[in-house]
């Protein structure tokens, strides 16, 4: 480890790479921007890369001959080798494929693989706190094939029961997708074990890194897993872009999830064949300024340090679940500070997570209320809504002081 990398965060002088962070949102107020899990903000490096391409080198990729669109072509390939080697893929481009988000990733993998791998009687087993992407996507790839789904259990503490995790995952399981952290709970699963577990069955392992890949560093070799995906937007990129890796052997006997240009090598009225891995699955124009930016935004956070920015946050966590501590009418959900990713979901007894987050914003702390896309956690939680604060590289703790003031402000309110 380098000892950059032991240095706390310069966070005003990251504050002023986000001049969205400065926009007055109503009456002179400052935003406090605690909805990172949802959408990141962007940092004017990452602007500046989308405004480039636009501005230098805008043109069709694919590799049309003139000099526009060989420079795009390079650029975004290049991008494809920048974000598998960010996420410790050795493999280069061919095995990371462009997405638009990490739904996209799930439902590629679901389709491709799981149609065509997937019987009655096989089993897909999943955690009760999987997003919505997953579990929905899982779900309706089971009902259509046949195959069972089966859920490992959370305890009381947030955390993936293990000792449940090892009864139900067994011969008939042919896939384990999980979440790597939980976007409601900010728990840290551990993925090598389940994926130690699952090759042991023979299954395959599909890791949703949405909340993970921004806030720490991440080695998909190390992790053991078969598929991984992620969300640009989620770690300081643009929106409408994403990547899956994959390993190249599965990736390149995956079918195609959709078809079109750009994904063939050769085509005749009654068959066609595939191009190579990335562009089989990266039908019709891609998203190309935005693959750019996002390995722009790779390098920022490297250029900071995902270490730095993980310890940076989870200084942030602790603080917060501190100070939400000090009130017995808070109650905070998931694994303890220490053991937690950089976000804290509770509920304030007596106000719906909605009017929360309505008080909340008039004092312009941006949080988000409700099920975050995890309706069957909230289920087994006790509670149909919860307010989520989500920290980022950018958060202070006055900012977590301010969302304890908003709190109170709720709470005299509603007294
Ligand atoms: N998985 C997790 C854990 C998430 O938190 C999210 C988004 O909040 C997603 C998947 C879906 O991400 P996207 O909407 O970018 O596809």
């Amino acid at each position: 480890m380098s000892t950059q990398s032991e240095e706390p965060l310069d966070v005003e002088r990251i504050r002023g790479e986000f001049p969205i962070l400065e926009r007055d949102v109503g009456d002179g107020q400052r935003v406090v921007y605690l909805d990172n899990a949802a959408t990141s903000q962007t940092p004017d490096r990452v602007v500046d890369a989308m405004d480039d391409y636009y501005r230098e080198t805008n043109s069709n990729v694919h590799r049309g001959i003139h000099h526009l669109s060989q420079e795009a072509s390079l650029a975004y390939e290049e991008a494809h080798d920048r974000l598998a080697e960010f996420v410790g893929a050795s493999g280069g481009r061919e095995e990371m494929v462009f997405t638009k988000n990490t739904t996209e990733g799930l439902n590629l993998v679901a389709h491709g693989w799981g149609l065509r791998e997937l019987d009655e009687g096989d089993e897909v087993v999943l955690t009760e706190m999987e997003h919505h992407s997953s579990l929905v996507t899982w779900q309706q790839i089971a009902k259509r094939t046949g195959a069972d789904l089966k859920f490992i259990a959370v305890d009381d503490e947030g955390r993936l029961d293990m000792d449940h995790a090892q009864e139900i995952i067994g011969p008939d399981t042919e896939m384990v997708s999980v979440t790597h952290v939980s976007n409601t709970l900010g728990t840290v699963n551990p993925i090598s074990d389940l994926a130690d577990l699952a090759h042991e069955h023979g299954s395959y392992v599909f890791a949703d890194g949405a909340q993970a890949v921004p806030h720490q560093s991440v080695d998909v070799e190390d992790l053991g897993v078969d598929f991984y995906a992620f969300s640009g937007h989620k770690m300081c990129g643009p929106t409408g872009i994403g990547g899956l890796y994959g390993k190249s052997h599965l990736l390149d006997a995956m079918e195609p999830f959709m078809y079109g240009g750009g994904m063939v090598r050769k085509v005749e009225f009654e068959e066609t064949t595939w191009a190579d891995v990335p562009e089989k699955f990266e039908a019709g124009t891609p998203p190309i300024a935005e693959g750019i930016a996002l390995a722009e935004a790779a390098d920022y956070l490297d250029d900071i340090g995902r270490e730095r920015i993980d310890r940076h946050e989870r200084d942030l966590v602790e603080y917060a679940m501190n100070r939400l501590g000090e009130f017995d009418d808070i109650e905070v959900y998931g694994p303890p500070a220490g053991e937690r990713a950089g976000l804290v979901s509770f509920n304030l007894e007596g106000v719906h997570a909605h009017d929360l987050a309505s008080i909340m914003n008039d004092h312009a702390v941006a949080i988000r209320p409700g099920d975050h896309c995890t309706q069957p956690l909230h289920d087994v939680l006790g509670t149909a809504a919860s307010a989520r604060a989500s920290f980022y590289l950018y958060n202070t703790k006055a900012e977590v002081d301010a969302l304890v003031e908003a709190i109170d402000d709720a709470r005299q309110l509603f007294a």
